[in-house]
């Protein structure tokens, strides 16, 4: 079973996440818990937690469909020691929301060294603040996203994922969430279907699919290999409608969430429709 959602809106609080979810007819969603782009954010209530997990089971939305994602600010790799404990405290706080609202995953980006670090140093210290934010909490698993390598942005590589995760203690809470238009941006061809299974061949031999936890389902606006970030609606970018329905065909990704961040919110019910009708 595919569960195909998109990442709603939480302009009126958390709760109603899985109302919008059910709006757009997504099996699945995603959310921010909250304000992606401030340090501080005001603490989630208990009557809103209550009300978020009393409208998930009310409409069929269990915790491994649901991939709540961490704010942009966080960088867990950060060369800067002030702003990476800023960083850790507010991972911290993340992981925490999560428990409240009854969740299993956090999707977070890697991390940057921002020129100032090499690649190694800054894999470490992304492991490390992982390990901390693991040994500090209990029952979410932190699942790391696929970037496109802009700037300096780290895990644009499966090499680089697998780097993370070798260094990661609790290997039972660490998990990966493929970002389409991310990694075809980065270099992999998932575009023509030899690339497509080379892709996947290749995700399993250096991270290995058990880790694969989920999916952002994006088309890219950039070509292979571009190294640059700009989401497109499904079939509208440089992947193209032939993947997709590979995707939705492909029994490897069953019951993981298949999330769309696709710019154009008011075409989400209709790219979840279309999905949904490719699978044979
Ligand atoms: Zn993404
Ligand atoms: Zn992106």
């Amino acid at each position: 079973m595919k569960y195909i959602g998109a990442h709603v809106s939480v302009s009126s609080g958390v709760a109603q996440a899985p109302l919008n979810a059910q709006a757009i007819g997504a099996r699945a969603f995603a959310l921010f818990t909250r304000n992606p782009s401030r340090w501080k954010s005001k603490p989630i209530s208990d009557k809103e937690a209550a009300l978020f997990r009393e409208h998930c089971e009310r409409l069929g939305y269990a915790p491994e469909h649901i991939l709540p994602h961490d704010s942009y600010l966080i960088n867990l790799g950060s060369p800067d020691p002030d702003k990476l404990a800023q960083s850790r405290e507010a991972f911290l706080d993340e992981l925490n929301r999560c428990t409240q609202l009854g969740l299993s995953m956090l999707n977070f980006h890697p991390g940057s060294h921002l020129r100032l670090v090499d690649t190694d140093a800054c894999i470490a210290t992304i492991a490390e603040s992982i390990n901390i934010a693991l040994d500090a909490t209990a029952g979410v698993k932190a699942v790391i996203e696929t970037t496109a390598g802009q700037g300096s942005n780290l895990g644009y590589s499966f090499g680089q994922i697998r780097a993370i995760i070798d260094r990661v203690e609790d290997k039972s809470r660490i998990g990966v969430c493929v970002d389409t238009c991310h990694s075809f941006a980065a270099g992999y061809d998932l575009a023509s279907p030899q690339g497509y299974e080379a892709t996947w061949q290749e995700f399993d031999r250096e991270i290995g699919l058990g880790y694969l936890s989920a999916m952002h389902i994006n088309d890219s606006k950039k070509g292979l290999g571009s190294r640059v970030d700009r989401h497109a609606p499904i079939g509208q970018g440089e992947i193209g409608s032939q993947f997709f329905t590979m995707l939705v065909n492909d029994p490897r990704f069953d019951n993981i969430p298949l999330i769309l961040e696709t710019p154009d919110e008011a075409l989400w019910p209709q790219e979840i429709e279309w999905l949904y009708s490719q699978i044979k």
